[in-house]
C-alpha cells in the first residue's frame, strides 16, 4: 500500500475519532486485527473536491494502519453509469497519488452473488416479489409520524415470490411491473424499514454485464453485502447513511453473516464556499453550457481543479487539515487556496509576464545588444538553478507600474524616478512620449551599467519592476478564472429561485500576456509563478506557438492573515 507524503510539517495532536475507533477495534484484535477500507464511487459523473476527501480519509486510514483500500464503483444504475465516468475517477483517484493496486472491484461483479442472496431470503420468507407500481410503494410507505400500509402482496406464498423472481430474472415481465421487497416493518419509526425495495425490473443495457440482467439490485441492497464480500472491515461513509445502517444489519442478521461484518461509521460531508457540489447540479452545469465541461478550470471537480492547476499534494494537505466531523459545516474555499498557494509557492517556477504592457526604452543602452541575464527559477528551493532571460535596448512593463503623476509612497517609475528592473539594472525615468489623447506608449529612461544585479553599487531603490524583452517576448493567451458564484452559499436560495442566479459572470476573463521566451518550452500541466502577479498553469488546450495558460490563483493569500 503507498501513500504519498505531505509534506506536511504540522504534528500530529490527536487521533480523530474515526482513527480512535480503529485504534480500539485493532486492539481488540477485531477482525483479527485487519484494516482494509474502500473507496465505493457510483460512475454516473466525474469526481469533486468533496469525493477527495473521501479519496484521502479512506486509503489514508488503510496506510496508516498497515491496511488495504480497495476501489469500488457501485455500478447498480445502468441507465446513469458509463465508462467514461469509471475512466475519469481511476485517472482522478491515481493523480491524487493513490493505488489500489489489483483492488479494483465492481457491483456488478456480485450481481450472482446478490442474487443468491436474495432467493435465500425469499425462502426464509425473508422477501416477496410486490406487484404495486412505483407511484403505489411511495404512497404506502407513510410519513415518520405515520405508519405505512403492508402490501396486498407481502404475505403470498415463499414458492410463487421464487417463481415470480425468477421469471423477473428472465425478463417474462415489463420495467415497473414487480419489485422485490424485504419484509421488515411497515410501522418502523425508521422509514428505511419499511420493506425497502431490493431489486427493480431495468430491461436496460449495463456497462460491464450487457445484457445479462433485466432486474437490478437496488444500491441499499447491494453497498452493504458488498463490503461483507470484500472483507471490508471499516465502512466509511457520509453521515446520511446513519439512518440506512440498521437496514444494512437487518439484511447481515437475515443472511445470518456472524463474524467479519464490516462497520460502518459515518462523517460528516465536506461542504465547500462559493460551489456546489452535488453531481446532478454540476451535471446540469455542464449540459446547460455554463462552464465548458466536467473539467473546466472553474468546476470543483478533481478534473477541474488539476487543468486550474491545483497540485494533488495540495489536495491531500487540505484534506488532511479539514479533518472529519461528525456535523455538518461550510468549510471556506480561503483555506483550499491557501493549501494550493502554499504548494505552488515552494514548488513552481517563477516567470516574468506582462499583462498590460507599456514600451520601455533604454535609451543608453547600446542598439542591437542582447545580454543573458540569470533569474532564479524559485527562490524558495535554490537547487532549481537558474534561467536565462534576454535584455535588450526595448522592453515592455505594466502599465500600471508607471504614473506620470505618482502619490506619496509610489515606489513604481514615475518621471525623474528610479526603479530595479528585477534581475537586471537600475534605470531612471526621464520622459515619456504620448499619443494623440495622451496615453503613454513609450516611457525612455537611462540605465546605471554599474547596478547590474549581483554587482556591487550603492545606489538603492525602493522598488522592482517586471519586464519583458519587446523583441524576445512571447504571446500567450491567458485564461483568468475566478470562482463560479458570487456568494458563500450558491444553494441557499428563497422558494422558486435557483442556485444558477448566483453564477459569476465574470468568472471567466479572457486575455493575453507576453512572457519571457523561455516560457516557448512548456507541456501542459506545467505551472509558474508569474512574479508578483499570481500562480499559472499550462492548458492543455495549447499548441506549438499558440499557448494557453489558466490563472490559477492570483497571489494575495487572505487566508494566510485570518489563520495565523
Ligand atoms: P453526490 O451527492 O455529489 O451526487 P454521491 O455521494 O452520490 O455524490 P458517490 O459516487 O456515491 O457520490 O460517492 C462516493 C463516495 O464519496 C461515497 O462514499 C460518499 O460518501 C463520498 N462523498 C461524496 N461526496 C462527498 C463529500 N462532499 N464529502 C465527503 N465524502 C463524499
Ligand atoms: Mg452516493
Amino acid at each position: 500500500m503507498t501513500n504519498p507524503s505531505n509534506n506536511n510539517t504540522e504534528p500530529k495532536t490527536s487521533l480523530n475519532f474515526l482513527e480512535q475507533i480503529i485504534t480500539n477495534d485493532i486492539a481488540e484484535n477485531k477482525a483479527g486485527g485487519r484494516v482494509h477500507t474502500r473507496f465505493p464511487p457510483e460512475p454516473n459523473g466525474y469526481l469533486h473536491i468533496g469525493h477527495a476527501k473521501s479519496i484521502c480519509l479512506n486509503f489514508g486510514l488503510a496506510s496508516q494502519f498497515n491496511g488495504k483500500c480497495n476501489l469500488r464503483f457501485d455500478d447498480t444504475n445502468p441507465t446513469k453509469e458509463e465508462q467514461e465516468y469509471v475512466d475519469s475517477i481511476k485517472e482522478d483517484v491515481r493523480w491524487l497519488g493513490f493505488d489500489w493496486e489489483e483492488r479494483e472491484f465492481y457491483a456488478s461483479d456480485y450481481f450472482d452473488k446478490l442474487y443468491e442472496f436474495a432467493v435465500f431470503l425469499i425462502k426464509k420468507g425473508k422477501a416477496y416479489v410486490c406487484e404495486m407500481t412505483a407511484e403505489e410503494i411511495g404512497a404506502s410507505r407513510g410519513t415518520p409520524a405515520v405508519p405505512g400500509k403492508e402490501s396486498p402482496w407481502r404475505d403470498r406464498p415463499v414458492e410463487e415470490s421464487l417463481d415470480l423472481f425468477d421469471r423477473m430474472r428472465k425478463g417474462e415481465f415489463p420495467d415497473g411491473s414487480k419489485v422485490l421487497r424485504a419484509k421488515i416493518d411497515m410501522g418502523s419509526p425508521n422509514m428505511q424499514m419499511r420493506d425497502p425495495v431490493m431489486y427493480r425490473i431495468l430491461h436496460a443495457r449495463h456497462h460491464r454485464t450487457g445484457d445479462n440482467w433485466c432486474i437490478y439490485p437496488m444500491y441499499d441492497w447491494a453497498h452493504g453485502q458488498s463490503d461483507y464480500l470484500e472483507g471490508i472491515t471499516h465502512s466509511v461513509c457520509t453521515l446520511e447513511f446513519e439512518v440506512h445502517r440498521p437496514l444494512y444489519d437487518w439484511f447481515l442478521d437475515e443472511l445470518e453473516v456472524k463474524n467479519d461484518r464490516p462497520r460502518q461509521i459515518e462523517f460528516a460531508r465536506l461542504n465547500l464556499s462559493y460551489t456546489v457540489m452535488s453531481k446532478r447540479k454540476l451535471l446540469g452545469l455542464v449540459q446547460e453550457g455554463h462552464v465548458a465541461g466536467w473539467n473546466d478550470p472553474r468546476m470543483p471537480t478533481i478534473s477541474g481543479l488539476r487543468r486550474r492547476g491545483y497540485t494533488p499534494a495540495s489536495l491531500r494537505v487540505f484534506a488532511d487539515r479539514v479533518g472529519v466531523a461528525k456535523r455538518e459545516n461550510m468549510i471556506e474555499v480561503g483555506m483550499l487556496e491557501h493549501c494550493v498557494r502554499e504548494d505552488l509557492n515552494r514548488t513552481s517556477a517563477r516567470a516574468m509576464a506582462v499583462f498590460n504592457p507599456v514600451k520601455l526604452i533604454i535609451d543608453n543602452y547600446p542598439d542591437g545588444q542582447v545580454e543573458e541575464l540569470k533569474g532564479i527559477l524559485n527562490p524558495e528551493n535554490p537547487e532549481t538553478g537558474t534561467r536565462l532571460i534576454p535584455f535588450s535596448k526595448t522592453l515592455y512593463i505594466e502599465k500600471d507600474d508607471f504614473l506620470e503623476d505618482p502619490p506619496k509612497k509610489f515606489f513604481r517609475l514615475f518621471p525623474g524616478g528610479e526603479v530595479r528592473l528585477k534581475y537586471a539594472y537600475i534605470i531612471r525615468c526621464d520622459h515619456v512620449v504620448k499619443d494623440e489623447r495622451g496615453a503613454v506608449t513609450e516611457i525612455h529612461c537611462t540605465y546605471f551599467p554599474e547596478t547590474k544585479s549581483g554587482m556591487q553599487s550603492d545606489k538603492k531603490v525602493k522598488g522592482t519592476l517586471h519586464w519583458v524583452s519587446a523583441e524576445h517576448a512571447i504571446k500567450s493567451e491567458v485564461r483568468l478564472y475566478d470562482r463560479l458564484f458570487t456568494v458563500p452559499e450558491p444553494e441557499d436560495v428563497e422558494e422558486g429561485e435557483d442556485f444558477r442566479k448566483h453564477l459569476n459572470p465574470d468568472s471567466l476573463v479572457v486575455t493575453t500576456a507576453l512572457l519571457e521566451p523561455a516560457l516557448a518550452d512548456v507541456w501542459p500541466g506545467q505551472r509558474f509563478q508569474f512574479e508578483r502577479n499570481g500562480y499559472y498553469c499550462v492548458d492543455p488546450d495549447s499548441r506549438q506557438n499558440a499557448l494557453v495558460f489558466n490563472r490559477t490563483l492570483s497571489l494575495r493569500d487572505s487566508w494566510a492573515k485570518i489563520s495565523r
